[in-house]
């Protein structure tokens, strides 16, 4: 399952954004809007995955990552309660 956002470079840092992209990913110039509230202009380059992660994106992540893997957890006790029943 894909998380529910993508880095994009923009501004000088890596930014995270729930905004829907093609597979090749946001193109540079294109205004994206970020999960730490604000707005820029996606970059591309050599040296832009070089970039610090903007803080307020990597918490908000973090906050995804525990979600999914408190879900993943629910769904595996869901699964194992599921092929007890079996026996
Ligand atoms: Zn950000």
């Amino acid at each position: 399952m894909p998380y529910p956002f993508r880095w994009t470079p923009g501004e000088g840092e890596r930014h995270a954004t729930g905004q829907v992209a093609s597979r090749a990913g946001i193109p540079a110039g294109t205004r994206v809007r970020t999960l730490c509230g604000t707005e820029v202009v996606a970059a591309e380059g050599d040296l832009v995955h070089l970039w610090p992660a903007c803080p307020r994106c990597a918490w908000e992540t973090s906050n995804f990552d525990k979600a999914h893997n408190s879900l993943d957890t629910i769904n595996r006790t869901l699964l194992g309660l599921q092929e007890s029943t079996g026996d």
